[in-house]
């Protein structure tokens, strides 16, 4: 294992203050570290586009990102763990999507240190970036491993150039709930609706989000759903233990009467980005929700290109969708 500098932030000022002092240095900014310092001190891949980090800034030791708001806007500290989320009445009965993505995140050891923001701006899981004789795009190399190796966990919609989905369960659950991301960095700071803060291979094969490289996240806020908001949430994974999602889907509309009035469908586990399914909330607009799911759930397939090895992802996407929206009807 290689050396590295670590500080402690005490505040959003003095984290920006030691990245705009560390700008020419390899700099990223740590949560709990479950990704991040296990990596370092096992496996970290190496590639151009992925130096070894020289300076980590904790940003767990901000007071102001640990903390949860609920209230007329609902804000998440960065820095506040899985567990917390879990744990917090207030999101329990307010946003009970996200409490369920954020339970379904891996193992209780993990959600006790793993942060929000570092579940959110956590990097791929792609074997063949997470593999040190792979040097891909994503590392800065000039091939994607997926196309013609074992891809049947990857991408079947928006893949281009790199195929990785995106692995952050609550990434998906926020999205659905119209989340936006507060950022501070060297530059100011700046909000960006969930809408936009995820960017696929195309736009930057490098990051997964807008964030330059002297930019965090401090809080993520959420605004109030309209009364009577359905919400419901389903993970399909390999393993019932502790995994990441074949497919998952994070529902939240309203109804005018029996049908649908407006809303979103979200899904992981299929794209780069969590990927909103408009083709299949369209189809479902003003429409009997029981009457016109199965349908408009298979407007899914329009979509997808899958890979040589998941084409049953779309299958599964499909299912998953139709299921998610009558959980949320209670049927
Ligand atoms: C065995 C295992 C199973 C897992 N299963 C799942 C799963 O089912 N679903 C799921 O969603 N995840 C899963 N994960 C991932 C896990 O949830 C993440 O590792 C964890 O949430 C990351 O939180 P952290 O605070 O420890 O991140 P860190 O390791 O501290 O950081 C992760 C990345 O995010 C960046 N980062 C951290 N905080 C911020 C911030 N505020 N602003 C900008 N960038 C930031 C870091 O620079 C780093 O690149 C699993 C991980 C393991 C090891
Ligand atoms: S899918 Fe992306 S991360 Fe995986 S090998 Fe291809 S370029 Fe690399």
């Amino acid at each position: 294992m290689r050396a590295f500098e670590l500080y402690d932030a005490t505040t959003v000022e003095g984290a920006v203050e030691l990245l705009r002092k560390n700008s020419d240095r390899a700099v990223k900014v740590v949560g709990g570290g479950s990704d991040l310092i296990g990596g370092m001190m096992k496996d970290w891949v190496h590639g151009k586009g992925l130096p070894f980090p020289d300076v980590l800034i904790d940003l767990t030791t901000i007071k102001d990102l640990t903390s949860i708001s609920v209230g007329d806007t609902t804000s998440i500290g960065a820095a506040v763990t899985l567990s917390d989320v879990t744990d917090s009445k207030g999101l329990q009965d307010k946003f009970p999507l996200l409490v369920a993505a954020a339970q379904s995140v891996a193992s209780p050891l993990i959600r006790n240190f793993g942060t929000l923001g570092g579940n959110v701006n956590q990097r791929p899981r792609c074997w063949f970036f997470r593999g040190e004789d792979f040097n891909c795009y994503k590392k800065g190399g000039d091939f994607c491993y997926a196309v013609t190796g074992d891809n049947r966990y990857h991408a079947i919609i928006g893949g281009e150039l790199c195929y990785i989905v995106h692995p952050s369960d609550t990434a998906t659950a926020l999205l659905a709930l119209n989340a936006k991301a507060k950022i501070a960095g060297v530059g100011g700071s700046r909000d960006v609706a969930f809408d936009s803060y995820f960017i696929g291979p195309r736009e930057d094969v490098l990051r997964e989000n807008v964030l330059k490289k002297d930019e965090f996240m401090t809080h993520v806020e959420i605004p109030n759903p309209a009364s009577g908001t359905k919400m419901a949430w389903n993970k399909l994974k390999d393993r019932q233990v502790y995994d990441f999602a074949l497919t998952s889907v994070a529902v939240a509309f309203t109804m005018d009467g029996n049908n649908w009035k407006d809303g979103r469908i979200t899904l992981g586990g299929v794209s780069p980005v969590p990927y909103r399914a408009k083709v299949v909330e369209d189809a479902l607009k003003g429409k009997d929700i029981k009457g016109n799911i199965k349908q408009a759930a298979a407007q899914i397939r329009t979509v997808a290109r899958p890979m040589s090895l998941n084409a049953y992802k779309v299958d599964i996407a499909a299912g998953l969708i139709e299921r998610t929206v009558l959980d949320a009807l209670g049927n």
